[in-house]
């Protein structure tokens, strides 16, 4: 079979791995010029860094089997995480059950509460009884208002903004159960996985394997038409390199791109598939890396549970990972996710630098402006769907209406979230389910 793939993130990418190692012809086009999408990377004094934090958990199985395959388990390292929540003006530990105990902004009977309700939902193997209802009344009324509003209202306020109170109770549900997955030992602290050299050195072995194994991949290569004959999709046209629109046939094709790019990219869909595409919005993601000469504070993980901050998480990537790797420097990550429209989306990374500031000197009131030795600016689109209550019966499916023409985005991620793990997962399945219509005769193959 010739299999088109839009798109060179890790879905993308292990929807070719698969084709390609199954004797199938696969050919990525990533419109970027460089590949891995989301978790892709960019160099840092002599090391390499993700645009935006990464990291997995120990539930991740998918992608840490491919890495082990791709002969890079060597690198893949589990390393203690340490959590911590900023509220009422000082960072408290958020590590482990004991932090709860200790978290003084919450009575000790409303710890107890929020405790014993985390529990429970840990306990919980199914989301489905979830999936009716939204995370604000679900917790608020188990854990009670001042639980609520103290430790989750906050943390749904930062992902997902002016949505916080739409957001089903299915997506913390997922959140809370993979932390709990994550720790390990008598302390139960958070572990979490990380390739030294980072996710770029996966993504490029997957890469040469895929034309190893006789595929094509191309960057700065956009798509920007899925053409179809008789309500079957027979080809790209594709822009290499600046060059002429060119056209190229295959037997399938596969998107891993947002569902409102594909849109644009696909002949009109039936009104049924079309609601369903239009019925996810996303997030964006803003990112400001700094590059620092000192440490900021001791944690990986901080969340910000303040409103008045213009950021609800700092990620200080070397208190995970040696900072060797980036000449002995500390990366500090200040993490957004606003929509597109907002002021925050739009501003410019010098404006962003000058609204961060005297809000990191409030975490840290020694922090001075000179202890940034460069920073990086990173917009993220599409960078997190925004998941409803009943969101299952909304996402599209994998088989488009379109004979021969797939769908395998993170809005089609659930009841997990979007994560690498899952576009591993969702790559393989996919390249797969194009391979068994093939020969069950429902796309036409060769
Ligand atoms: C800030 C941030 C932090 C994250 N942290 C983690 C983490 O800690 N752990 C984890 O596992 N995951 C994390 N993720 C999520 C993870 O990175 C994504 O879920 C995953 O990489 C998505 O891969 P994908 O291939 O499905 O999509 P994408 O990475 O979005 O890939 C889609 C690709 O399609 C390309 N494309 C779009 N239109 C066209 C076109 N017309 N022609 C050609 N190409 C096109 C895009 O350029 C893009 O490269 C994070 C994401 C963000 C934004």
């Amino acid at each position: 079979m010739r299999v088109g793939i839009i798109g060179g993130g890790v879905a993308g990418l292990a929807a070719a791995y698969h084709l390609t190692k199954e004797g199938h012809f696969a050919e990525v086009f990533e419109q970027a010029p460089f590949l891995g999408g989301q978790a892709s990377t960019f160099d840092v004094f002599g090391g390499r860094l993700e645009r935006g934090y990464h990291h997995l958990f120990v539930s991740d199985t998918d992608i840490t089997e491919l890495i082990h395959e791709l002969g890079l388990g060597g690198k893949l390292e589990w390393l203690e995480s340490s959590v911590g929540f900023y509220h009422g003006g000082r960072v408290w530990d958020f590590a482990s059950p004991m932090d709860l105990l200790r978290f003084k902004p919450l009575s000790f009977l409303q710890r107890i509460r929020v405790g014993l309700w985390t529990l429970k939902l840990q306990k919980t193997g199914h989301y489905r009884k979830y999936e009716t209802v939204t995370a604000k009344d679900w917790l608020s009324k188990r854990m009670g208002k001042k639980g609520f509003e103290v430790i989750w209202e906050p943390l749904l306020r930062g992902k997902f903004g002016d949505f916080h109170d739409k957001i089903g109770m299915t997506w913390i549900w997922n959140k809370v159960t993979l932390r709990v997955a994550s720790r390990k030992g008598a302390g139960q602290v958070e572990h979490l996985g990380y390739p030294m050299g980072s996710f770029g050195e996966v993504i490029d072995v997957l890469e040469q394997r895929i034309i190893q194994q006789g595929g094509a991949v191309h960057t700065s290569a956009s798509v920007s038409k899925i053409v179809e004959s008789d309500g079957t999709a027979t080809s790209l046209e594709v822009q290499l390199d600046g060059s002429e629109t060119e056209r190229r046939g295959y037997d399938a094709v596969i998107a891993t791109t947002p569902s409102y790019v594909f849109t644009r990219l696909a002949p009109p869909m039936p009104k049924e598939y079309q609601d369903k595409l239009e019925g996810i919005s996303y997030l964006s993601a803003v990112l400001m890396v700094l590059v620092l000469d000192r440490q900021f504070t001791n944690k990986y993980w901080l969340n910000i549970a303040d409103p008045d901050m213009p950021f609800v998480a700092l990620i200080e990537h070397t208190n995970l990972i040696d900072r060797k790797l980036y000449g002995g420097k500390h990366i500090l990550y200040i993490s957004n996710y606003p929509s597109r429209d907002s002021e925050l989306y739009k501003m410019p990374a010098e404006e962003l630098m000058d609204l961060f500031v005297p809000h990191l000197q409030k975490i840290n009131p020694d922090f001075d402006r000179s202890w940034v030795i460069e920073h990086h600016h990173h917009r993220v689109d599409g960078a997190q769907p925004i998941v409803g209550i009943n969101y299952g019966a909304g996402i599209p499916d994998h088989r488009t209406p379109l004979t021969g023409l797939y769908l395998a985005n993170t809005t089609q991620i659930y009841p997990e979230d979007r994560g690498t793990n899952y576009s591993v997962r969702m790559g393989k399945q996919v390249a797969q389910m194009v391979l068994d219509d093939a020969g069950s005769g429902i796309s036409p193959a060769k």
